[in-house]
Formats: structure tokens, C-alpha cells, sequence
């Protein structure tokens, strides 16, 4: 089973904008697989169609094995998404927001609280576990939305710009923790508008431009042809 399947996935927003026309993708289990493109190209459009957080027009969702539409309880479980805006309770604190969200998943409250101590500290968070989140800077509310999207222990991140408008110190720590991640087995798939990132973090590539893929190849293949 691949752990991500889109088939001729489209999207046609009300405005009359097609913003996805007919995206193949397929990223196998343990890969780190980047979508880059450009501003508009439709990359936050795919991975808001994949969180469940927009309808698509038509086309198909396979998350290990599970459609989308048919068994979206099991696809859910299996993926951790991380957004591109923060989107969780400003005057929350750090360490509720994990434990409540591992709640949404049915995790009780002891693993919970070990799941939120574990991610917290991996990411350099567990200093601010009681600070609401609306106090913390924007590079540490980027990474709370990653320890947020790892309590349940998906088999797959779904990452969109993960780096963006964050600090080159910041982003490189970012950069190994997702690496380490997958070589200990996690699915990655990440959007971003820099090669520079893709190219050191992903295995595989596609590149979107104006709602299509236009090439989908392995990195190193990528690099040899330009
Ligand atoms: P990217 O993430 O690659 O920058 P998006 O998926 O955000 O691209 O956008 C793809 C296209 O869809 C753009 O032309 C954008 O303006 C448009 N778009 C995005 N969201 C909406 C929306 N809610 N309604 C109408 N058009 C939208
Ligand atoms: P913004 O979104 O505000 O334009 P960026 O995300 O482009 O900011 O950049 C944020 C920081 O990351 C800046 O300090 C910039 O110099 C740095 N940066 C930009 N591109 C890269 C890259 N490809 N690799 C590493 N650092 C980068």
C-alpha cells in the first residue's frame, strides 16, 4: 500500500477558478516527497483537500489504502497535517493544546500527557508548555502546529511550507528533526516554493504550476537535469 495516492484529483473554486486540473500523485510508504511550485500554483489547494479542509471537485483520495470519502475516520488517523495559518485557541497554553488534541483521537489522558512532554521537548517547546500560545513567537507557534500534528503518531506528515517566513536557524533545526522523522519511518510530504529546501530534505519531487504537475521524478535525477 502507498501511503498517499491522488488520482486526477481537481478543484474548481466557486469564483470559477480551477485551481487543481487533474493532479496524479503517489508517494510510497517512507518516502519525503516535496510538491514545489509557485505562488498559486495549488499547492496549499491539494494539501487542504487531503486534511479533509476543502471539498475537491472531483478525483480520488487514497491515504494507505483508505478513501477519503468512503473510510475518512481510518484515513484521518493515519496522517498528521500541519496548516500554513495557525489555527489553534490564542489564550490556549502549549501543553493543553497537545492534550487536547491527542484527546480528538481517542488517546487517554496519561499517554496524552507523555505524548505532549515527548513532542514538546523535541522541539524545543517544553520551556513555554505553560505559556498561551498567542505569546509565542511566530518560529515557535510553527513549531508547536508540528508537535500538535505529531501526539497521535501519524504514519504520515503532511506539511505545508513548513519553513515559510521562519529564521535560518530555526529552519535548519526544522529541517533535522523532519529528517530524522522520516528515517525513523514517517511519511513526508511537504509543499514549499524553494529547491534549496526540497533538495535537501526530500527524496522525491513533483512540481506544480498552475493547477498541474509538470514533472515528478526522484531529486537526484531533478538535479542532473538542470
Ligand atoms: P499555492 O499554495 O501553490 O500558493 P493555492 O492552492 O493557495 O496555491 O492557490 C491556487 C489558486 O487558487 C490561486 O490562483 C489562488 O488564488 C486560488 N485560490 C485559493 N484559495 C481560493 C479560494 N478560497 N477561493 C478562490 N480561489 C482560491
Ligand atoms: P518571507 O516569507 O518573509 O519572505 P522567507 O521565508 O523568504 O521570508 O525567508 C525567511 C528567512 O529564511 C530569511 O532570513 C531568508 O534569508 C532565509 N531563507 C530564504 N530562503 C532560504 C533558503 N532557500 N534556504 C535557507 N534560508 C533561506
Amino acid at each position: 500500500t502507498d501511503a498517499l495516492v491522488l488520482r486526477n484529483l481537481t478543484k474548481t473554486y466557486k469564483s470559477g477558478l480551477q485551481a487543481l486540473k487533474g493532479i496524479d500523485l503517489t508517494v510510497a510508504q517512507g518516502d519525503f516527497y516535496a510538491l514545489l511550485g509557485p505562488n498559486g500554483a495549488g499547492k496549499s489547494t491539494t494539501i487542504s483537500i487531503i486534511s479533509s479542509l476543502t471539498l475537491k471537485t472531483s478525483g480520488s483520495v487514497e491515504i494507505f489504502g483508505y478513501d477519503l470519502d468512503k473510510e475518512a475516520s481510518k484515513a484521518k488517523q493515519c496522517i498528521g497535517v500541519v496548516p500554513q495559518e495557525f489555527n489553534f485557541g490564542m489564550f490556549e497554553k502549549v501543553f493543553d493544546i497537545l492534550v487536547t488534541q491527542a484527546g480528538y483521537y481517542g488517546i487517554p489522558r496519561p499517554l496524552a500527557m507523555q505524548r505532549a512532554e515527548k513532542y514538546l521537548t523535541q522541539l524545543g517547546l517544553w520551556e513555554k508548555r505553560n505559556v498561551q500560545a498567542r505569546l509565542l513567537s511566530g518560529g515557535m507557534k510553527r513549531r508547536l502546529m508540528i508537535a500538535r500534528a505529531m501526539v497521535h503518531e501519524p504514519r504520515m506528515l503532511i506539511l505545508d511550507e513548513p519553513t515559510a517566513g521562519v529564521d535560518i536557524e530555526l529552519r535548519r533545526s526544522m529541517w533535522d528533526f523532519l529528517t530524522t522523522l522520516n528515517e525513523q519511518g514517517t511519511s513526508i510530504i511537504l509543499t514549499t516554493h524553494y529547491l534549496e529546501e526540497a533538495e535537501v530534505l526530500c527524496k522525491r519531487i513533483a512540481i506544480i504550476d498552475k493547477g498541474e504537475i509538470k514533472k515528478d521524478t526522484d531529486m537526484k535525477s531533478l538535479l542532473a537535469s538542470l
